[in-house]
């Protein structure tokens, strides 16, 4: 059974860029061999993560994830069985917050700064959707 999981949490202070750098690249090459796959945003003061895959694998990874000194508060937004995955091409895909994807961000939040905790599961899934078609992707 495929399920697809979405938290958002809050970057640690001391989190610098290369810091997530090494995230990612542990998070491809880990989700790769357990045939997890996603998405992971980060805006600077924001994670919000995507993850697909079996149920049993996705669980695992999440409460990995979940008490990672890197951030804090994380918060389950959503949590779906699946038909079939959104991120299939990506062990974990790459979007950061940049001016030209400023807009996209806030236009499904009810904030003006960039605030997933206060958004709707279907929020975040219209946000990561359209985030897949037209945001600055690293690291396949
Ligand atoms: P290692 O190979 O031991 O470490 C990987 C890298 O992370 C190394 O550079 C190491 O120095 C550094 N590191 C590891 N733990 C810490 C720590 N506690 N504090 C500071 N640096 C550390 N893991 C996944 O497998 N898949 C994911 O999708 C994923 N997404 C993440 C998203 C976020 C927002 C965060 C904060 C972490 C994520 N992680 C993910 C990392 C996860 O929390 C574990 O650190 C990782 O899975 C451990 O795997 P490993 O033993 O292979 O890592």
């Amino acid at each position: 059974m495929l399920v697809r999981l979405i938290y958002a949490s809050r970057v640690a202070s001391s989190v610098t860029r290369a810091d997530v750098d090494a995230i990612l690249a542990c998070s491809q090459r880990n989700n790769a061999r357990v045939g997890v796959t996603g998405a992971l945003c980060f805006t600077g003061t924001m994670f919000l993560q995507c993850l697909e895959g079996g149920r049993q694998a996705v669980n695992e990874v999440y409460h990995r994830i979940a008490g990672d000194p890197r951030h804090r508060d994380p918060a389950l937004l959503s949590f779906e069985e699946i038909v079939a995955r959104e991120f299939g091409d990506w062990a974990m895909g790459y979007v950061g917050h940049t001016p030209d994807n400023r807009a996209l961000f806030l236009k499904y939040c009810p904030h003006a700064e960039f605030d997933p905790y206060a958004m709707s599961a279907a929020s975040v899934r219209a946000l990561l959707a359209e985030l897949l078609g037209v945001a600055q992707w690293r690291g396949k």
